[in-house]
C-alpha cells in the first residue's frame, strides 16, 4: 500500500512537471491541467478513493508550497528566500526502491489506544482479499499517545523508516483548550544554531544547554565521501546508482531521526523550566558574517535550518511555547563581561577576551542573544547541561561536569531535565 501511494505521488508529480515551465517569466497554472481523475481511478483498486486522493492532495499542497516559496525568492523586497527552490521530488523509484510513505484521511482509520493499540485503515478492494474481507488492514501499534483524550483526528502520515527498521505513524488531533499544555511559567529562551555544536541554548532561569554535533556530523561526512566515492566510479553517463541514492536516504534518515529526537529532548526541559517563548536567531545572518565557508557549507547541508523550525514549531505547539525568529545581525563574538567585539578570540569552542573572560563560544553566544531579546542580563545557576547523540538518543556526556570558567555563582538548583533523557529514546 505504501509503494502504491509512493507510485502514485511519482506519477503526480511527473505528469505536473512536464507541464510545468520552469523559467522567468513563468506560468505556474499549466501544472494543475494534469489529469489527476484518471490517476485516482488506475490507483484506487489498491489504495482505496479517500487515499488515493489524499496522495494527490499532498503532492498539490508540495507544489502550492514550491510557488510561494518561489515567489518569495524572486521577490526583492524579501529576503527570506535567498536559495532558489526546487520543485517538489519523487519519491524514489521502481528500481531502487519507492520511499514508503502516505496519508490516510481522518474518517479512513481507526485507532484504538489500550495495552494492544490497534490501528486500522481502509485499502483498496484489490487487497482486500490478501488482508481481510472487511476491506480494513489491522495493525499492531506501540505508543503512548499525547492526548489520548481528543476531540478530533486529523490525516494520518503513515511512514517506513529505513534506519530503524519500522513503520512510524503520526496522527494529529485537536483537543479541547483546557486539556492542552500551558508553559508552567513565563520564562524565555534564546537558541544559538550550529555546526559544531547544534544547539546551544539559555534560559532565563540561568539553565544552560549544549547539544554536540560532532559525532553525528562526523558519520555524515563519512557517508557523504563514500558517495562522493560511488560518483567517481560511475560510468560515463551515469549520474547516480541504486547505492548512492540508498546512501543519500540513509544520510537523510539519520539527521532526521537525531534532529527529531533533540528537539523533543530540549523542549521537554525547556518545558519543565518554565519557558514560554524561545528565541531562534536566523542562521543566515550568522553565515554571512564570519564563518567560514567550509562551515558555512557544512552547517546547510546538515542542518536544513528551515526544516529545523519548521519542526521545532510543531513540537513546542503541543507545549504551548512560542517560537520567535529573530533575524536581525548580531555577533556571537561579543564579550558578555565588557561588551567588547574587537578584544576577543575565537578558537574552537572557546571564546576569549582580554578583560579576562573565558567561557564556551556557542553558549556565550545563545546567552549574549537572549538577553538582547528580553532586555536584561541572565545570571547562570549552574553548570551547562552537555549532550552526544548516540545513534538513539541524546544523553549527557561525560565532560557534562567541567566547570566552566565564566561561572563564578555558588548557587545551584535541581535539574529537573534529566529524567526526560531516559524517556524519550
Ligand atoms: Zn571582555
Amino acid at each position: 500500500m505504501l509503494d502504491a501511494s509512493a507510485a502514485l505521488w511519482n506519477e503526480t508529480n511527473y505528469q505536473r512537471l512536464i507541464r510545468y515551465n520552469n523559467e522567468d517569466g513563468y506560468e505556474d497554472d499549466d501544472v494543475w491541467d494534469a489529469d489527476t481523475g484518471a490517476l485516482e481511478g488506475k490507483y484506487k483498486g489498491r489504495l482505496g478513493a479517500s487515499t488515493a486522493q489524499q496522495v494527490i492532495r499532498q503532492n498539490s499542497q508540495a507544489w502550492r508550497g514550491y510557488f510561494r516559496t518561489k515567489h518569495k525568492y524572486y521577490d526583492e523586497s524579501n529576503t527570506s528566500v535567498t536559495e532558489k527552490p526546487n520543485p517538489p521530488g519523487f519519491r524514489g523509484n521502481q528500481d531502487d526502491g519507492r520511499e514508503l510513505k502516505t496519508v490516510i484521511r481522518n474518517t479512513s482509520y481507526t485507532i484504538e489506544w489500550g495495552e494492544r493499540s490497534r490501528l486500522e485503515i481502509l485499502i483498496g478492494r484489490d487487497l482486500k482479499d490478501e488482508y481481510d474481507h472487511t476491506g480494513r488492514l489491522r495493525l499492531e501499534a506501540k505508543g503512548d499517545p499525547n492526548w489520548p483524550e481528543y476531540e478530533s483526528q486529523g490525516r494520518l502520515d503513515l511512514q517506513y523508516d529505513e534506519v530503524e527498521d519500522v513503520y512510524r505513524a503520526s496522527q494529529p488531533v485537536t483537543i479541547s483548550d483546557e486539556i492542552q499544555a500551558t508553559p508552567l511559567a513565563d520564562e524565555t529562551a534564546a537558541l544559538d544554531i550550529g555546526a559544531n555544536n547544534l544547539v546551544a541554548c539559555t534560559t532565563t532561569t540561568g539553565t544552560q544547554y549544549l547539544y554536540s554535533g560532532r559525532k553525528l556530523f562526523q558519520r555524515f561526512r563519512e557517508t557523504t565521501r563514500r558517495i562522493a566515492e560511488l560518483k567517481s566510479k560511475l560510468k560515463d553517463g551515469q549520474y547516480s546508482s541504486k547505492r548512492i541514492r540508498r546512501l543519500y536516504r540513509k544520510r537523510t534518515g539519520r539527521r532526521n531521526h537525531a534532529q527529531d529526537a533533540l528537539y523533543r529532548d530540549l523542549v521537554e526541559r525547556l518545558y519543565e523550566e518554565g519557558v514560554s517563548e524561545i528565541y531562534v536567531g536566523g542562521l543566515t545572518d550568522v553565515l554571512e558574517t564570519h564563518w567560514s565557508v567550509e562551515t558555512n557549507a557544512k552547517t546547510h547541508n546538515f542542518w536544513a535550518f528551515n526544516q529545523f523550525i519548521k519542526r521545532l514549531k510543531c513540537t513546542v505547539e503541543e507545549y504551548g511555547i512560542e517560537v520567535r525568529e529573530r533575524s536581525e545581525a548580531w555577533t556571537s563574538q561579543e564579550c558578555p563581561n565588557c561588551g567588547s567585539t574587537k578584544d576577543t578570540t575565537r578558537h574552537r569552542d572557546t571564546l576569549s577576551c582580554v578583560c579576562g573572560f573565558e567561557g564556551h563560544s556557542d553558549l556565550v553566544a545563545s546567552r549574549t542573544f537572549l538577553e538582547r531579546q528580553v532586555g536584561i542580563a541572565v545570571r547562570l545557576m549552574a553548570q551547562p547541561e552537555r549532550f552526544e547523540w548516540d545513534d538513539h538518543m541524546w544523553s549527557e556526556s561525560p565532560c557534562s561536569r567541567e566547570s566552566p570558567k565564566e561561572l563564578r555563582s555558588h548557587q545551584s538548583t535541581t535539574q529537573s531535565g534529566n529524567i526526560a533523557s531516559e524517556e524519550s529514546a
